[in-house]
């Protein structure tokens, strides 16, 4: 789970590092009240929307008035924002976060990560901080510097010393960083998050240490016991479909093809979509019934393709091992009697009562178009939706 810069910030603050003042308003109304908060006669505005690369697209206003503050806000709130990270469709802009701005000396990266492949966390450090991040790291990867840590209730002297090391602090801004990153690895521990990317930390002209950017992402297995994380989910950066999808517990991610897919397993699952690709389209998202749905659920995955309008045609592909092929069958059945299913059909059963799962499609008058194997179902459906 995602959530907003300003939310983001709040914790940073509450774990004692260090972020500039700001407010954040939901409608143009709140400004001038909200605004009295704030010290600054210069402010910077920042659309709150999950996806970065703001600063480029027109998300990120410096302004020195209180009237120009008013009129960017006008134009920012209710806008789409289309950034590199968001795709073309854009983002609404639903609020805006107003921060005191700061007078910059230099740009830094930094950021906390779950390392899986060692098991560790891992802290990026680099000086190219600001907003091309991603160009270093395939320019100049020396420049990006990673220290890996084992888990533990603190950072060690030496961790820390190494993870600023390419900064070249002075010894009292080595201090706050010592602050900033024992923040930063207790929220990480203690909120089960995944990710903690400050892009960019700066010095400002009066060498202090701020972070005037921050993203985090927390652990979606771990959020039942973090209320006041899930308290900050907001909706409406969430697809209308994968919100519905996880109110079934089913694994689904909306991707841009046409083709949609349903699956158990997420091993089977990647090598459809990877299928579906070596015959030349695109999958409309990734589905992982599991083991052992109900023809319920199943039902449910069914009409959640369905209510993709990019969909042009369905690849069914289960291999029966806890799900059964005549569940999965019938729940398909179920879905399509509710549904006009309008697109074509392509089912590939094998294992666990394939035979049953095989005659509840072949009687229910649906057209549907049987395949032997992954392959063949791929094929099939490619061919279908031409
Ligand atoms: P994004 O990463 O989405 O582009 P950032 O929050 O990193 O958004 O902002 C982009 C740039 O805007 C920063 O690299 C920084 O130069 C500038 N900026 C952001 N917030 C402030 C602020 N409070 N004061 C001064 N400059 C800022
Ligand atoms: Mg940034």
């Amino acid at each position: 789970m995602n959530i907003h810069e300003h939310q983001a910030k709040e914790l940073l603050k509450e774990f004692g590092a260090p972020v500039s003042n700001g407010v954040v308003i939901f409608s143009l109304k709140e400004i001038d009240e909200k605004i009295t908060q704030l010290k600054s006669k210069d402010f910077v505005l920042k659309a709150q929307i999950h996806a970065g690369g703001r600063g480029k697209a027109g998300g990120v206003k410096l302004v020195r008035s209180l009237d120009e503050l008013k009129k960017e806000a006008s134009k920012m709130m209710g806008k789409k924002l289309i950034t590199h990270q968001t795709g073309s469709i854009g983002k609404e802009v639903k609020r805006l976060y107003i921060e005191e701005a700061s007078e910059i000396e230099k740009e830094f990266y930094l950021s906390c990560v779950v390392d899986r492949e060692s098991s560790k966390i891992a802290f990026i450090s680099s000086t190219e901080g600001g907003m091309d991040i991603e160009k270093v790291a395939s320019e100049s990867p020396e420049k990006i510097i990673t220290t890996k840590i084992d888990i533990k209730d603190k950072l060690e002297k030496e961790d820390i010393e190494k993870i600023v090391s390419p900064f070249k602090f002075d010894e009292r801004n080595k201090k706050e960083a010592e602050k900033l990153l024992d923040a930063i690895f207790r929220i990480l521990i203690q909120k089960d998050a995944t990710l903690i990317e400050i892009n960019p930390l700066i010095i400002t002209k009066n060498q202090k240490i701020v972070c005037l950017d921050a993203k985090m992402n927390f652990d979606d297995n771990a959020i039942f016991r973090r209320p006041d994380i899930l308290k900050l989910r907001d909706l409406n950066e969430e697809d209308p479909i994968e919100i519905e999808a996880s109110k079934h517990d089913l694994a689904y991610i909306k991707l841009n093809g046409s083709i949609g897919c349903m699956v158990n397993g997420a091993g089977l699952a990647m090598a459809t979509m990877d299928i579906i690709k070596l015959y030349g389209e695109e999958p409309a998202n990734f589905l992982d019934v599991g083991g052992g749905a109900s023809k319920e659920k199943v039902s449910a995955a069914f009409k959640l393709i369905l209510s993709d309008k990019n969909v042009k045609g369905i690849l069914i592909n289960i291999f029966g091992g806890i799900m059964q092929c005549d569940v999965l069958a019938q729940g398909v059945v179920d879905a399509a009697k509710e549904i006009n299913l309008s697109v074509p059909l392509v089912v590939r059963l094998a294992g666990t009562n394939f035979k049953k799962g095989k005659e509840i499609l072949d009687k229910s008058n649906l057209k549907i178009l049987s395949a032997s194997d992954l392959n063949d179902a791929a094929k099939k459906i490619v061919e279908a939706i031409k």
